[in-house]
């Protein structure tokens, strides 16, 4: 398999004509081109009802940038996202003004993912998605852009091109995905699975690192991060490796790159047009002890979720995305830690960063 081609730009504010030179110039780097007149989804980071100054979310800026470059190209375009909060991705596209593209540009589509028809997908081999169903629209549209917002990630370490297509899972299946696999490594293997169903629609991915979320991302507990590039790819596995590289982390703390390229999906060797000069970015370590004892006592060590009480305004959205429902609303959200699969979705989505994250032993 031959090396992907990876487009790379510094890009330190989100101006929609920068944004759009930077993509013409990377469909050229690339050799992509988009269909005239076809009908493309393109899907973004929603993960939660927050402004685009939180950094929690795709910038509606580096949306509309492609939006207006496919209007002009013809193209019938639909925004479609499912938020991490069941029913809640309707707020999550107002909040994060990406709603608002339907108003300044016309004749576009913005809908929640979970509004569409579903249809089941299988694969035989897959060990999580022998059988997923996923929206209508990944598959009526001809095809797919992918808009991830880089941020790191508590249990899979950085979200990037591969783990933004999670939000193709509607509503509660995500809760029911993170049952199905728990652990970095198992949730990993079943990215790269639902990757693979959605990868022969993808025509193109692009990501927001004008300014990333590092820290304890993905959602309020993250801290924003003026990383300053866009990166294009039709590889979503090469700009993964790409984003690494950029903010100097090693590729193999992200599962999904090296899961992707043993099943064929990547060669895992890029090209760039540039190299950019690797700024700090935060990703969750692995912890001190891992090397010596780690290896041999699994579970010995976890990062546990607690309520910060002066922060918690009671709102219950913990208790209602908790896919392993070990959280009970007492007043503030009790946790039951023996049934808590550390998949850190109620730390993801507390709207008011009121869950804090404790490493413990023997939890
Ligand atoms: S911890 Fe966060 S999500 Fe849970 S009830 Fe408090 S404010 Fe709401
Ligand atoms: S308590 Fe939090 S980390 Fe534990 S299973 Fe529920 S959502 Fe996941």
């Amino acid at each position: 398999m031959s090396k992907s081609k990876v487009y790379l730009e510094n890009c330190h504010a989100y101006d929609v004509e920068a944004i759009q030179r930077i993509i013409v110039d990377a469909l050229e780097y690339l050799d992509v081109r988009i269909p005239r007149e076809t009908s493309v989804l393109l899907k973004p980071n929603v993960l939660s009802p927050h402004p685009p100054e939180r950094h929690i979310t795709t910038h509606p800026a580096v949306i509309e940038a492609m939006a207006r470059l496919l209007l002009d190209n013809g193209n019938d375009i639909v925004i479609a996202d499912s938020c991490g909060q069941p029913g809640g991705t309707e707020n999550a596209l107002e909040k994060s003004q990406i709603a608002a593209l339907k108003t300044r540009l016309g004749n576009i589509t913005v809908r929640p993912m979970e509004e569409y028809r579903s249809r089941a997908y299988s694969n035989p081999r897959n060990r999580f998605l022998r059988e997923v169903h996923l929206p209508r629209i990944l598959d009526d549209v001809e095809c797919i852009i992918n808009l991830p917002k880089l941020k790191s990630h508590m249990l899979v370490k950085l979200t990037a091109a591969v783990k933004n297509l999670f939000g193709c899972i509607p509503g509660g299946g995500k809760q029911q995905a993170h049952v199905m696999a728990p652990s970095a490594e198992e949730f990993a293997e079943l990215l790269v699975e639902l990757y693979e169903f959605i990868r022969p629609k993808i025509l193109i991915n692009m990501i927001d690192a004008v300014v990333g979320l590092d820290g304890f991302g993905p959602g309020t507990g993250g801290r924003p991060n003026p990383v300053g590039f866009i990166g294009l790819s039709a590889d979503a596995v090469a700009l993964d490796i790409a984003c690494c590289g950029a903010i100097g982390l090693d590729p193999s703390l992200v599962h999904t790159i090296q899961l992707a390229v043993d099943r064929g999906l990547s060669s895992g060797q890029i090209e760039t047009n540039k190299d950019l000069r690797p700024v700090r970015f935060r990703v969750p370590k692995p912890f001190p002890f891992r090397t010596f004892l780690f290896k041999h006592v699994s579970g010995l060590q976890r990062r546990k979720p607690m309520g910060i009480t002066k922060k918690c305004k009671k709102c219950g959205v913990c208790a209602k995305v908790c896919p392993a429902k070990c959280i009970a609303m007492d007043g503030y959200p009790q946790w039951d830690y023996s049934e808590c699969i550390y998949c850190y979705c109620c730390h993801e989505t507390c709207p008011h960063a009121a869950i804090r994250l404790k490493i413990s032993l023997f939890v």
